[in-house]
């Protein structure tokens, strides 16, 4: 097979976290984009199904929308159950959904601290272990969930030690789960992006002083994240594993 041929992802079955809109939106343009049918498990699920339509009109493939609350084991379980009934299989995860709350350490509740870990490190833990079941059984699959920059640096000027914290939670997840699953043909990589323009951020008071921090003086496109999605979904990627690739930029060589 050449390089070419190992992109093409016709006759494999997606999911993507959060891919009502935003970077999961993008992860599924891509993967759709070169063949598979897409899940998009979201909480939003009238946004999901809108985006669910789009992918089936935009690219020919079969595309379903799965209200699915990530922090709930029995919903992210529920999820992977009816997506084997309408498809049969999961080839590729995105585990992907997530949330910010900025708030001064000190000021920070209890609540505030759980609902972040809940939902960026909680419950990527829960999708990817709960499609790795399936994938493991199936003897292969490939996982790839959403850190972000912050997992490896403390952004300024805004406080945010949940976020900071969930996302350096899941490089070390996906590095661990990378190395127990690599024997039975699932791998499991993550990625970083930096500051990317999407409903999380649009409009924030500090653009103008993280795009001044930028080598790149901009934000990013959630387009721009679609090549590296498209090759870690895709069997181009057989060899890598537990590897996490930043996309910001050049904003954390700073
Ligand atoms: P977004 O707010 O545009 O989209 C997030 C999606 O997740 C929404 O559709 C929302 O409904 C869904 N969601 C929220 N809570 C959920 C839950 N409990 N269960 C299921 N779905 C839920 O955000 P985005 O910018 O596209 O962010 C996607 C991921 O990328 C997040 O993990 C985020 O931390 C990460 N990230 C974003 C940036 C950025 O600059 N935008 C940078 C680095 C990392």
């Amino acid at each position: 097979m050449n390089i070419q041929e190992k992109f093409c992802l016709k006759g494999k079955k997606a999911v993507v976290t959060g891919g009502a809109q935003g970077i999961g939106l993008n992860y599924a343009m891509a993967v759709a984009g070169a063949g598979a049918d897409v899940i998009l498990a979201d909480l939003n699920e009238e946004k999901a199904r809108e985006s669910a339509d789009f992918l089936e009109k935009q690219y020919g493939v079969k595309a379903m929308a799965i209200r699915t609350d990530v922090t709930q084991p029995e919903q992210v379980e529920n999820m992977c159950s009816k997506m084997i009934k309408e498809m049969g299989r999961i080839d590729i995860a995105f585990c992907n959904a997530g949330i910010s709350i900025n708030v001064p350490a000190e000021e920070m509740s209890y609540e505030q601290w759980k609902k972040v870990i809940d939902i960026n490190l909680t419950g990527v833990f829960l999708t990817a272990t709960a499609v790795g079941r399936y994938m493991l059984r199936q003897g292969r699959g490939s996982i790839i969930n959403t850190a972000s920059m912050s997992g490896h640096i403390v952004n300024i000027p805004q406080p945010q030690i949940a976020y900071n914290a969930s996302k350096a939670g899941v490089i070390m997840l996906t590095k661990s789960l990378a190395v127990e699953w690599a024997q039975k043909n699932v791998r499991v990589n993550s990625i970083s992006p930096g500051y990317i323009m999407t409903d999380l951020i649009e409009g924030h008071e500090l653009i103008p002083e993280w795009t001044g921090l930028s080598p790149l003086k901009r934000m990013g496109c959630p387009e721009e994240l679609q090549g590296i999605a498209l090759y870690l979904a895709s069997d181009a990627s057989s060899f890598t594993t537990g590897a996490d690739f930043t996309i910001d930029g050049a904003y954390t060589c700073v």
